[in-house]
């Protein structure tokens, strides 16, 4: 069986200043740093390193190659990944002492992933696969329904929240993935609690709480594991990515997603984002 993720890739540029700098403001940055990150890249390589087939289907522009090959390092399938005249998608992260930051999020090719690579990934799809996808890329309308006509489990990861989004995409999920923030936004956006969603399974993290999994037959709570934070970034797409391995693998829902807790854990005791996902060896030698 195979994980096909329709998600985005980002150039992460990180440059630490003495302040978030003030509108007019000329800011010199003591250090930049580089990394691959984007939603859908680090949920790629989650599934890839708890040892499960991954296709990635998005978009880079001519800056990009690097982030691609550094999928393929990991293992991710990236015949899918278009080259665009839209540059790369990026992220530009100013970083203070305090650990403050300001985010401007360029969207880039990932929102010119052409739909011709979408068909043609989905194409060579087989019953019973899992179809994933986030909300930092277009396309998600059509890539749900495509995944559902096939036949294939579809699960959405609802970040960064917008309820449009959702409500478009809800009729062709199976199954949902949320934070705490975005399980209210949602109840508000729909007026309906997750038990009540018109899909199967709704996992809903909570941060050093763990997660519930809700269903049509009741919740089941699972704690986290206790460990000395130091960066969350990466921590939810960590979790879903082996959530889905873990099912792909044959595991119930429930040692999937106990396999995704440990990962998750471990995930946030490092600094970084992709480069520093857990693989299943770690996550099988993670004691506490
Ligand atoms: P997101 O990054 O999407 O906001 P969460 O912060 O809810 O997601 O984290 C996802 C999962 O990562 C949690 O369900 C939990 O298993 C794990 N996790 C997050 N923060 C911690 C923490 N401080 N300690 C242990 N596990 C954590």
């Amino acid at each position: 069986m195979a994980i096909w993720n329709l998600g985005s890739i980002n150039i992460d540029v990180v440059f630490s200043v003495p302040h978030i700098p003030s509108p007019g403001e000329t800011l010199g940055s003591t250090g930049r740093k580089i990394f691959l990150g984007g939603k859908g890249t680090n949920m790629s390589v989650a599934v890839a390193r708890a040892g499960s087939r991954v296709s990635h289907i998005g978009a880079v522009g001519a800056d990009g190659q690097w982030t691609v090959d550094r999928l393929m390092e990991n293992g991710v399938d990236t015949r899918f990944i278009a080259e665009t005249e839209e540059g790369t998608g990026q992220a530009l992260i100013a970083v203070d002492a305090q650990g403050e930051n300001t985010i401007i999020l360029y969207p880039g090719a990932n929102h010119a992933i052409p739909l011709t690579n979408l068909q043609n990934a989905l194409s060579e799809a087989e019953t019973g696969d899992r179809f994933v996808f986030q909300n930092e890329t277009t396309l998600q309308a059509e890539a749900a329904k495509l995944a559902k006509e096939m036949g294939l489990a579809v699960t959405y990861a609802a970040a960064p929240f917008d309820a449009d989004a959702v409500k478009a995409v809800l009729p062709f999920c199976e199954m949902l993935f949320l934070n705490e923030v975005e399980a209210r936004q949602l109840t508000e956006a729909t007026g309906q609690s997750p038990a009540d969603l018109p899909v199967d399974d709704v996992v809903i993290t909570l941060g050093s709480k763990g997660c519930d999994w809700v269903t049509s037959r009741g919740t089941t709570h699972f704690d986290a594991m206790k460990v000395d934070p130091v960066d969350t970034t990466g921590a939810g797409d960590t979790f879903t990515g082996y959530v889905l391995a873990g099912l792909d693998q044959g595991m119930p829902m429930g040692q999937a997603i106990e396999q995704a807790t440990r990962a998750a854990a471990l995930m946030v005791t490092r600094h970084g984002t992709s480069d520093v996902i857990p693989d299943l060896s770690e996550v099988r030698a993670f004691r506490m």
